[in-house]
């Protein structure tokens, strides 16, 4: 008893360094535009979003209000449980390892670079981003996804998907009008 309440301690734990880290970078995003990384490992596969602020939950900055501060904690509660996000085969028989959400902020944009949606070009963005671990007792068997993601996030237009498998690699892009991907063979 004493060793499982260790680990998930651990598991506890490591979220945090995690995300200090991913917070010195964010990237340049395209609003409506999320990114979907798998890769596969054996059994497992990690999953990695990265999604604007306003796909998520509709603003980006910081949270000004107490209606914007439960946005963004629904939202984090919403993006720990990944599998009812993306949608495997039961057959598969997939659990969530482990799930880490932050949400970053940016550096506000030196030199006012245009901005494509009319914000403010010096204003800060921020993005949600997650890291999963997945895994299954027959991977073999996940071959589709259905994106519930756009269900819960109606700002969110499309995610680009990015796989990676025993060497191969498959990029596609999965947009709100069509939300599944057929996965055959690429896991
Ligand atoms: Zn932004």
């Amino acid at each position: 008893m004493a060793v499982m309440k260790f680990s998930v301690l651990v598991l506890m734990v490591l979220p945090v360094s995690l995300t200090a880290q991913g917070a010195e970078v964010l990237q340049e995003h395209e609003h409506g535009t999320g990114i979907l990384k798998v890769t596969v490992s054996g059994p497992e596969f990690t999953l990695s979003l990265a999604a604007p602020g306003v796909d998520i939950v509709g603003f980006e900055g910081p949270a000004a209000t107490d209606d914007d501060r439960s946005l963004v904690a629904g939202a984090i509660s919403d993006l720990s449980r990944p599998l009812e996000l993306f949608l495997v085969p039961e057959n598969g028989g997939c659990h969530t390892v482990s799930a880490n959400v932050a949400l970053v902020d940016g550096a506000p944009e030196q030199g006012g670079e245009a901005s494509d949606d009319g914000s403010d070009g010096a204003a800060s963005h921020t993005e949600f981003q997650a890291e999963y671990l997945i895994h299954c007792q027959d991977i073999q068997a996940v071959d589709e996804v259905q994106f519930a993601y756009f269900d819960r996030f109606p700002n969110a237009r499309t995610l680009r998907v990015h796989i990676q498998s025993s060497g191969a690699e498959n990029l596609f892009d999965v947009v709100r009008e069509t939300p599944m991907a057929n996965l055959a063979g690429m896991l």
